[in-house]
């Protein structure tokens, strides 16, 4: 008997959903930084772009950063030094710490 919380193969799921599904463990000890006085010059931004779970976002002062729903991807870190101006640090977090993927 299926489980009903479950989605079933035929669902179609949005990145949304998928992540909703996850589960992350927090890791206190910061595993991504980001060094924002960078980002004030930024003229690309693509972090703000490239993370499906949107931890980067630009605020009345400047890059602000959530790091609670990152998927480590790794993706930020990449076009940050690729396109941007090299600000983010990062790292996977802890064992056992971070996401925990459910589904996809
Ligand atoms: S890409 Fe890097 S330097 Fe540019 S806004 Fe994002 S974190 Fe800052």
């Amino acid at each position: 008997m299926p489980n009903e919380a479950q989605p079933t193969a035929e669902q179609a799921l949005d990145v949304d959903d998928r992540v909703g599904l996850d589960t992350f463990e927090f890791d206190e000890e910061p595993f991504i930084t980001v060094e924002t006085d960078l980002c004030l010059e930024c003229e690309l931004k693509p972090c703000l772009y490239i993370c499906p779970t949107q931890v980067y976002r630009w605020g009345e002062d400047g890059l602000v950063y959530n790091t609670e729903g990152c998927i480590e991807l790794g993706g930020c870190f990449i076009v940050c030094h690729d396109l941007g101006n090299r600000a983010i640090r990062w790292s996977y977090p802890r064992g056992s710490r971070g996401v925990q993927f459910r589904y996809g």
